[in-house]
């Protein structure tokens, strides 16, 4: 589904991707882990094109997105994408945060996107908040209502960025176990997260990420018990 190729980018003279090379398959959950600032982010924003690449080729559904001709909006329609802060709409009531972008973007009737938007909500357990406004959430129910927002546009890939960082431990579950239903359902998906736990149960592959390279890829079973880099080591040994 997504071919990485000599990946490269660079803020001035801070060369912070320096050539990653990753295939992604169709219904495949790849976990990225590794150290603060070694690129995670740039990475996941390189691919939804919210940061143009320096070089390199990003092909999705056969298509090459460093082409100047490409529509990024089209693109961003087929790549949902999870921040750590939600970004939710705050002046829109939740149900509204997800019929928005369908029937502005997708000219989906409203019914239908409040149809499929409530249906969403049912998925994500927040059926009852439909109504309210997100500052009335908490962390994790803003989060779940993130996750279903990027659903409603039906996206082909999911990409997440950290989505638990910004949560109390306590809510931190309900958003890991909302993710790992939606692997279960066959979604492609590519998260960075410092969650060992969620990597090791739900990852078909971990990648280690360390100044801008992918230092080891393997299943989780190759990361977490056999790792042969030095700096997945020392990195497994700081957070595990
Ligand atoms: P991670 O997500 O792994 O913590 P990031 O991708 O956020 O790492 O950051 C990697 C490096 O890129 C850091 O040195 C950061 O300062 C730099 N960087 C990220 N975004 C920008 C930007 N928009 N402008 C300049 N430098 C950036
Ligand atoms: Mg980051």
């Amino acid at each position: 589904m997504i071919k990485i190729h000599d990946l490269k980018k660079s803020f001035g003279d801070n060369d912070v991707l320096k050539g990653i090379n990753l295939d992604i398959k169709a219904g495949e959950v790849v976990v990225v882990i590794g150290p603060s600032g070694s690129g995670k982010s740039t990475f996941l924003r390189c691919l939804n094109l919210l940061e143009t690449p320096t070089s390199g080729v990003i092909e999705f559904e056969g298509t090459n997105l460093l082409d100047p001709k490409i529509d990024i909006n089209q693109l961003r329609q087929k790549m949902g994408m999870v921040f750590q802060n939600f970004n939710l709409f705050p002046h829109k009531t939740v149900l509204e945060n997800l019929t928005i972008s369908p029937v502005k973007v997708k000219n989906e009737s409203q019914e239908t996107a409040e149809k499929e938007g409530l249906a969403l909500l049912e998925r994500v357990g927040l059926k009852d908040k439909a109504n309210q406004y997100p500052k009335s959430l908490s962390g994790g129910q803003q989060q779940r209502v993130a996750i279903a927002r990027a659903l409603a546009m039906h996206p082909d890939v999911m990409l997440f960025d950290e989505p638990t960082s910004a949560l109390d431990p306590e809510m931190v579950g309900e958003v890991l176990a909302v993710m790992n239903a939606l692997a279960k359902e066959g979604m492609t998906m590519v998260v960075v997260t410092h969650e060992m736990g969620f990597a090791r149960e739900v990852a078909d592959r971990v990648i280690f990420m360390d100044k801008g390279v992918i230092q080891e890829e393997g299943t989780p079973e190759d990361i977490f018990l056999h790792p042969k880099n030095d700096r997945t080591q020392d990195f497994l040994e700081k957070v595990l």
